[in-house]
């Protein structure tokens, strides 16, 4: 599942080839968007932004019109030079801009929409997201203010997964920053001082945010997420796993060094 690192990683490499142009061609292959008629509206204007929060993108268009994407589970960005092969089969395409040479597409994205760029402002969803966790910005007060405001029964491992608590965090970073501050997902958020809180934070703000700037992968952590069974490589006890929160998500963990 993509994360907000991902999502940044994709708003670096789209800002590349968009900003500041008027793109050749805009096409939505995907029958839900046939009718809306996005690339009548957004002939002839500019790319004027391509950003993100957490892993909500945004490609904002001359004129206040912004194009708003979440991949989910399921979607993906890519940016393909002309005659290079795509990340999956064009029939998955939902989005394709084209710009010169460049072609940056939109693969399976559940979540895909044009509005006024003053909406973006106020639509609820975004307007509740936390702290994006990624980039210099990053809020630390904020997080922890709004980690205080949740339940103190709840776990931490679930909390971060919440948006409106800390924006970009999925399931494997998640797993990754406790790890790395010996923080067990399942500890009710009463018994998590404000230190580990920051600690599991900065883990994540760190390494995601170099994990956006990188050209590839080979940037994240894998000491827990995905190895069940497999010793822990600061203890050597096997890793656990197992669902959590409302979605179930599978949460992993050291259950020795992790208290
Ligand atoms: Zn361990």
């Amino acid at each position: 599942m993509p994360e907000g690192d991902t999502i940044h990683n994709a708003a670096r490499r789209m800002r590349a080839v968009l900003l500041d142009r008027v793109p050749d061609e805009i096409r939505t292959p995907h029958p839900r968007h046939g009718a809306d008629r996005w690339p009548e509206r957004l002939q002839g204007r500019a790319v004027r932004g391509v950003d993100a929060h957490g892993k909500h993108l945004f490609v904002r268009f001359d004129g206040e019109l912004t194009l708003h994407s979440h991949l989910r589970m399921t979607g993906a960005w890519g940016v393909h030079r002309e005659g290079a092969r795509w990340k999956r089969a064009a029939r998955r395409a939902w989005l394709v801009i084209r710009a010169g040479e460049w072609s940056v597409v939109e693969f399976d994205g559940p979540v895909l929409e044009l509005m006024r760029e003053s909406r973006t402002r106020f639509d609820r969803r975004l307007a509740a997201l936390g702290p994006d966790v990624v980039g210099e910005r990053f809020d630390r007060d904020d997080f922890l203010a709004r980690l205080r405001a949740q339940d103190p029964a709840r776990a931490i491992g679930d909390a971060l997964l919440d948006q409106r608590v800390v924006a970009g965090i999925g399931n494997a970073w998640k797993a990754e920053s406790c790890f790395a501050a010996r923080v067990s997902p399942w500890r009710e958020l009463a018994r998590v001082d404000d230190d580990e809180a920051l600690a599991i934070a900065e883990f994540a703000h760190q390494q995601m945010s170099r994990s956006a700037a990188s050209d590839g992968f080979s940037a994240r952590p894998r000491a827990v997420y995905g190895r069940t069974g497999l010793p822990c490589e600061r203890c050597g006890t096997p890793i656990r796993s197992r669902g959590q929160g409302d979605d179930n998500r599978t949460t992993y963990w050291c259950p020795a060094c992790q208290t």
